[in-house]
C-alpha cells in the first residue's frame, strides 16, 4: 500500500492556494423563482473577508474567463452545444427540450452559455495550475456543475465544467490518475457518465438516495463498466441520514479507496445542499459532519481541486464554503468585526454570529432505517468493490 502524501500547512503556504472568483459571475441571475443562486459566492467571498481567510500572503485570486471553444467538445457533442447557442441567440426549437434545454430547472437565459464557460474557465485553469505546480489547492465556489451530461442539459447545470477539467487535466499528462468525491446530496450523474469505462479517475459519490431525491439513481450497484468497473463508487444514503450516518459511510469507504488508489489530484465538488435547513433535499446534516469530511479529504490529497456545486439555504451554504477554505488553507477563521455588526451575513436570526452549526441527531426510526441501510449500502461496496482495490 502506497503512503499517503497528503497536503499540510507548510506545503500550502509555501506553495500557494487559489480562490476562483467574479463579482460579475457571482451576480448572474437565474430568475427570482429559480433556486439556484450564484450570490452564495459572492456571500462566501464576504464572509472569508470578515474572517480573516483572503488576502493571506500564499492565497491568490483567479478571475475567470471563457474556456477556448474546442475545449468544450472534450465531454459534450456538437449537437447539445449548437442548440445552446441557438437557444441563446432566440432561434428556440421543440427539440430543445428533448436535450433538456427550456425547462423550468434549465431555462433559456440570456448569457447562460458565455456564463458558463466563464465559470468553467475557472476550473480549468485552477486545474491547470495545480497540474503546473504553481498552487497545491484551488477552490471555485462558482463550479461544480455534476449533472451536465454529454448532450443534455439537467438540475441546474449546462455546461460539466467538473469533466473538461479533469479531461484536459489528463490530455495534458496522461498518466496521472484522479479521484472526484462529491458529497452533494445530489448524485454527480454527470460526472459518473464521464468517466463510467475509466479506471483513471476514481469517482465517489455520497448522496441522498435516488428513491426520494433527482436525478433517481446513483445506486450502490451503479460500479462502472469494463476497464474502470469498480472506479464508480456510489454512496446512496436515506431521507433523514444526520451526521453520525453520514460519518459512518464516509469513514469506512473514502479513507480506503484514496489510500489504494493513491491519485495524484483530487477533485471535491463539496455541494452544501446536505444541510438540515436545505429546502430540496431531505438529509439532515450540519457543517460538523461537513468539516470533518473535508479535512479529511485535505489530508489524503497531494493536490486538492474544490468546487461548489448545490446548496439552497444560500447563508448555511456561505458558511459551510467559509469552513471549507479555511481547511484547506489549515488557517482558523478570526472574526475580525466581532461585536461591530449584526448577524444578516450569516442569515437568520437564530444561526446569528457563528459559522458553526449546532450539532443535531436524527431519532426513531428515521434513525434505524438510516443507519441499517447505510450498513447495508457499506457492505455491499466492501464486499463488491473493495476487492477490485485490493483492500
Ligand atoms: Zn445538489
Amino acid at each position: 500500500m502506497s503512503e499517503i502524501k497528503g497536503l499540510t500547512q507548510q506545503a500550502v503556504h509555501k506553495k500557494g492556494s487559489l480562490f476562483v472568483y467574479s463579482d460579475e459571475l457571482a451576480w448572474f441571475d437565474f430568475g427570482t423563482d429559480h433556486p439556484f443562486k450564484p450570490e452564495r459566492s459572492a456571500k462566501t467571498y464576504e464572509l472569508c473577508n470578515r474572517y480573516a481567510l483572503m488576502h493571506q500572503p500564499w492565497m491568490k485570486i483567479l478571475k475567470p474567463e471563457s474556456i477556448e471553444d474546442n475545449m468544450i467538445h472534450l465531454f459534450h457533442n456538437s449537437k447539445y452545444i449548437d442548440l445552446l447557442k441557438d437557444a441563446e441567440k432566440g432561434d428556440i426549437r421543440l427539440e430543445m427540450l428533448e436535450h433538456g434545454i427550456g425547462t423550468s430547472d434549465n431555462p433559456i437565459l440570456s448569457g447562460i452559455l458565455e456564463w458558463s464557460l466563464k465559470v468553467t474557465g475557472g476550473t480549468v485553469a485552477a486545474m491547470n495550475q495545480l497540474m503546473q505546480n504553481n498552487a497545491l489547492v484551488a477552490f471555485n465556489p462558482l463550479g461544480g456543475f455534476h449533472h451536465a451530461k454529454s448532450d443534455q442539459a439537467e438540475g441546474f447545470c449546462y455546461v460539466n465544467d467538473i469533466a473538461i477539467a479533469i479531461k484536459e487535466a489528463i490530455r495534458q499528462k496522461n498518466d496521472i490518475k484522479v479521484v472526484y468525491i462529491d458529497i452533494d446530496a445530489h448524485h454527480g450523474n454527470g460526472v459518473q457518465e464521464a468517466f463510467y469505462d475509466d479506471p483513471t479517475v476514481l469517482v465517489i459519490s455520497i448522496h441522498e438516495t435516488g428513491k426520494t431525491l433527482y436525478p433517481w439513481v446513483g445506486f450502490e450497484t451503479e460500479m462502472g463498466e469494463g476497464d474502470g468497473k469498480g472506479f464508480t463508487v456510489n454512496v446512496p444514503i436515506e431521507a433523514g441520514s444526520d451526521d453520525e450516518v453520514f460519518l459512518y459511510v464516509f469513514d469506512n469507504i473514502v479513507p480506503p479507496l484514496f489510500e489504494s488508489f493513491s491519485p495524484d489530484v483530487v477533485v471535491a465538488e463539496l455541494g452544501a445542499d446536505t444541510m438540515i435547513s436545505d429546502p430540496l433535499t431531505h438529509l439532515k446534516l450540519t457543517n460538523n459532519s461537513y468539516q470533518n469530511a473535508i479535512k479529511k479529504i485535505v489530508e489524503r490529497s497531494p493536490r486538492l481541486l474544490a468546487l461548489g456545486g448545490g446548496g439552497y439555504d444560500l447563508f448555511r451554504t456561505a458558511r459551510c464554503w467559509t469552513l471549507a477554505w479555511s481547511i484547506m488553507n489549515f488557517i482558523e477563521p478570526l472574526d475580525e468585526l466581532a461585536g461591530l455588526v449584526g448577524g444578516m451575513m450569516f442569515g437568520p436570526e437564530s444561526e446569528v454570529g457563528s459559522l458553526y452549526d449546532r450539532s443535531y441527531a436524527s431519532s426513531g426510526e428515521i434513525k434505524d432505517k438510516a443507519m441499517s441501510e447505510a450498513q447495508r449500502v457499506m457492505t455491499y461496496i466492501q464486499k463488491e468493490i473493495f476487492p477490485i482495490h485490493g483492500i
